[in-house]
């Protein structure tokens, strides 16, 4: 089980500190180039202007924790990153517990919970603590240490292009700024490092691949600003790999679109592998979708999810974790789903009949010679794919009018065409 792999990546990389910016992004970028020796690590500098946005300043964490009045450490950044509100400004003082209670976060409906806060464009300082812990607190002077630095650095991406037989790509994405949580989103940068080795690995593929590894939203609106251009001209489908590691449900999210061959080929595959699957609209977007699909870029993404990020409880936490939340199993399916997308992509070609009227099977021998009232199911099957092989309709358009997975047509595609009575056109 390949879920068992993405799992153990997933340990590797879960307490790097990672943010927008910074020693972690880089540090998670080195750990994917292990398994994809040929990605291409960028860096942008601090200040640039990528549309309506800047690139923020680099971020350092070196210390950061709070010291109570009884002289015991809390809130300690080493023991875990979610502990600090990320971006905060440099703070060092002591301060009253009134004070104090401005810069914590708690959840109080999660008394066992650290929240994941940010502060990526107001400058200030915090302190992400369980409500548990927080109610043990009692009046006093607090030691408070915030040792980090934010100064002109870079922005660092990683990209790695797989070239198909056409210069057609398909765009996959994912977001790598999320410190020490599991679904929301070490699942989305394991399982796509996984495909893109998968996809390295089978090569002989149709489609070029261009995946990328981004920092959410500044990252993907960085990215776009680059390059906009040429994935315009280039991408014909994509997906936004996120939230694809626990065992739960899966999840759509279209693109704003709807109706691109991304958002058919994702909505097939689900369906067939659960009929269960929820399905949301582009109302409720949330993550670097919300870039690639916006107007003017109009990039075909949608997202194939396991539980949707913000509908699972333990969503921005440090419940969200790689033991009960984030399995191998959950992992497994996660990358198989969007797997079987991709292949998809692959196979979905318009077939047109090399011959008028129905081809004479049973000369080839692909038909019964001695004919019987009762027809045998699989040669109907191939009759009727050959029935709809009239070079407009796609492979997905022939299974969902035969309502049967694509990929019970691929071998059927497969031998009318060794025997040339079908052609891709
Ligand atoms: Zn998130």
């Amino acid at each position: 089980m390949i879920g068992k792999e993405i799992h153990q990546f997933a340990q590797e990389l879960f307490h790097i500190n990672r943010s927008l910016t910074g020693e972690g992004v880089r540090e998670t970028l080195h750990k994917i180039s292990e398994h994809l020796p040929n990605i291409n690590i960028k860096s942008v500098p601090s200040g640039e202007k990528v549309f309506d946005w800047t690139v923020p300043k680099e971020w350092k964490v070196k210390e950061a924790y709070i010291v109570t009045p009884k002289g015991e450490k809390i809130c300690d950044f080493s023991q875990n990153n979610l502990h600090l509100v990320g971006y905060s400004e440099p703070f060092e003082g002591n301060i009253s517990f009134e004070e104090l209670k401005s810069h914590l976060h708690t959840l109080k409906d999660q008394p066992n919970a650290i929240p994941y806060v940010t502060s990526y464009y107001k400058k200030r300082w915090g302190f992400c603590i369980s409500q548990k812990k927080f109610n043990t607190l009692k009046d006093g002077t607090y030691k408070v240490l915030v040792d980090t630095d934010l100064f002109d650095g870079e922005l660092n991406y990683g990209e790695v292009l797989i070239k198909g037989k056409s210069k057609k790509e398909i765009f996959l994405s994912t977001y790598i700024c999320h410190p020490s949580m599991a679904n929301d989103n070490l699942s989305g940068l394991t399982v796509l490092t996984f495909l893109a080795k998968w996809l390295i690995e089978i090569g002989n593929l149709d489609y070029s691949y261009r995946i990328v590894f981004v920092p959410e939203t500044i990252g993907s609106i960085t990215y776009l600003s680059h390059n906009y251009k040429d994935l315009k001209k280039k991408i014909v489908a994509g997906f936004n790999i996120t939230c694809v590691g626990d065992d739960r449900s899966y999840s759509f999210l279209p693109s704003r679109n709807g109706k691109t061959i991304s958002d058919m080929l994702a909505k097939h595959v689900l369906k067939w592998i659960d009929p269960n699957t929820l399905e949301y609209s582009w109302l409720d977007r949330g993550s670097d979708e919300r870039q690639y699909c916006a107007p003017g870029i109009d990039l075909p993404i949608a997202t194939i999810m396991k539980t949707k990020y913000g509908k699972f409880p333990e969503y921005h936490t440090s419940l969200d974790n790689l033991e009960s939340v984030v399995t191998p199993k959950g992992l497994d399916k996660g990358y198989w789903a969007i797997r079987k997308t991709l292949e998809a992509i692959e196979k979905n070609k318009y077939y047109k009949s090399t011959v008028l009227c129905e081809p004479q099977m049973g000369s080839r021998g692909l038909y019964p010679t001695l004919s019987k009232k009762r027809e045998n199911g699989e040669v109907r099957l191939m009759m009727n794919f050959i029935s709809h092989c009239d070079g407009q309709t796609s492979l997905l358009e022939i299974a969902d009018y035969l309502n049967l997975p694509i990929w019970d047509l691929y071998q059927i595609a497969n031998t009318l065409k060794s025997y040339n009575l079908i052609d891709i056109k």
